[in-house]
């Protein structure tokens, strides 16, 4: 039998204020920069949520469900 475990991922929603602390903040490197807002690499987001932490407008939230 195969078990599958989904592993977590962020969203960066349209509040970002381009800040770039979360790409400063994040371990993996799983955030890159983009012209509006940090795009999500989701295959090295390893789901630790740092950058969910130190974002000043909590524009970051974990995304919900497999993937
Ligand atoms: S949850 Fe962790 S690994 Fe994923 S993007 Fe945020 S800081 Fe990076
Ligand atoms: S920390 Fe928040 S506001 Fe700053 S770049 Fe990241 S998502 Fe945008």
């Amino acid at each position: 039998m195969t078990v599958v475990v989904a592993r977590g991922t962020v969203v960066v929603a349209e509040s970002c204020t381009a800040c770039g602390s979360c790409l400063a903040t994040c371990p993996t490197g799983a955030l890159a920069p983009a012209p509006r807002r940090p795009a999500v690499r989701d295959r090295l987001c390893t789901a630790c949520l740092a950058c969910i932490e130190v974002c000043p407008v909590d524009a970051i939230t974990e995304a919900v469900g497999p993937r």
